[in-house]
């Protein structure tokens, strides 16, 4: 699905360098990096602060934390996402209420998103699935109506750009009151191991979450609220910023593999391209067919037999989880989701693919389905 190998070869030199002078400074915790880092992407990103972490999980987590929500307050997520999303909300006794999602886009349904709004609620959680942005300035408009958090699972769509009508963009993660973000090594900015970052623009907010991801703790050993352990490592970070100069070409390099498939697969009657936000650009963080013709799971075997891996995200939504089974929810609930788990098939996705890559994966597709 990704070729981490070829991607290091290109740069092999910035990034040794960079892991070199952090075993050099041993500033393996806080050290001077994770700070150029930390500039760094609120240079790319506009964001005012970049809150480096652990991984995306703990972002979101943190994010909720900061905000101070209460147990029995709603958060309103997409039902079709990595579970991540939701599985914050539930370890901190918020409780989640998710919502069906846009068959095109796959993302975040907003008219789900009104309708699902009670007294309760507190934030909404839109997922940047795949990577492009979710409907974005209908749902701060909702947000605003009703004084409700945004906090943004930006973890896919890092360097996207969301045009609001009035023709100013921002980048995914930098809209809503936070955005969070992951470093997992397979995403668009991957390091090489476990890293994430929160985004606000919102000063108090930024001071709290700081906080709160160190222990709670402003003065050293002074305790004000109740923290976390989360922090991007000097390692992560000296790997992190030798990337981020390349993340523009990296975004190309997808788009590219992209217009490819689109193009192959574009007239097939048995297959759905991925359809397009029009406000957001896409950064493919995976591309993914929907089957509506054929046997998805037969196709996927039939790649795999052909050395072609290609993945299912994701299998079950949200409300058919063993862990997340709610008397609220039933089967047929959440149509569109329930009909996306059954037919969606991402294909690789990468920096790195080729032409004759692509040729071979296309033409296997469109003789197998
Ligand atoms: C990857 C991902 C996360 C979690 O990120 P980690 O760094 O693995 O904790 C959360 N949400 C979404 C949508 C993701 O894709």
């Amino acid at each position: 699905m990704v070729d981490l190998q070829t991607q290091y070869q290109h740069i092999k030199q910035e990034i040794d360098a960079g892991i070199q002078e952090v075993i050099d400074s041993a500033a393996f915790i806080k050290g001077k990096k994770v700070t150029e880092f930390q500039e760094h992407l609120e240079q790319y990103t506009g964001a005012k602060h970049v809150i480096p972490v652990g991984n995306g999980t703990d972002a979101l987590q943190i994010a909720l934390m900061g905000l101070g929500l209460k147990a029995g307050d709603e958060v309103i997520t997409p039902t079709f996402t990595f579970i991540a999303t939701a599985e914050v909300v539930a370890l901190l006794g918020l409780t989640p209420v998710v919502v069906d999602v846009d068959w095109d886009t796959m993302n975040m349904d907003i008219n789900a998103v009104r309708r699902a709004i009670t007294p309760r609620t507190k934030a909404i959680v839109p997922v940047h699935l795949f990577g492009q942005c979710a409907d974005m300035e209908p749902l701060m408009q909702l947000a605003q109506e009703h004084h409700l958090y945004v906090v943004e699972d930006a973890c896919q769509a890092i360097g996207s750009r969301y045009t609001f009508a009035d023709g100013h963009t921002r980048q995914a993660g930098t809209i809503g009151d936070i955005g969070c973000t992951s470093f997992f090594p397979s995403k668009n900015l991957g390091c090489y191991g476990d890293g994430g970052a929160i985004f606000t623009n919102n000063d108090d907010l930024a001071a709290r979450m700081r906080a709160i991801a160190n222990h709670g703790m402003v003065v050293r050993y002074h305790h004000d609220m109740i923290g976390v352990n989360s922090r991007l490592d000097s390692i992560q970070a000296a790997v992190l910023d030798a990337k981020l100069p390349h993340l523009d070409d990296y975004i190309a390099a997808r788009q590219r593999a992209a217009a490819y498939y689109d193009k192959a697969f574009a007239g097939n009657s048995k297959l759905l391209i991925p359809g397009r936000q029009t406000r957001s650009t896409h950064v493919f963080h995976q591309y993914t067919l929907r089957v509506t013709g054929a046997d998805r799971d037969r196709l996927r075997e039939g790649l795999a037999e052909r050395g072609i891996p290609a993945m299912i995200y994701y299998p079950v939504p949200l409300h058919q989880q063993k862990a997340y089974l709610d008397p609220r929810y039933n089967d047929g609930d959440f149509p569109v989701a329930e009909r996306l788990a059954g037919c969606v098939l991402s294909l690789p996705m990468h920096t790195e693919l080729d032409e004759e890559q692509l040729a071979y994966i296309t033409s296997a597709v469109l003789e197998l389905v």
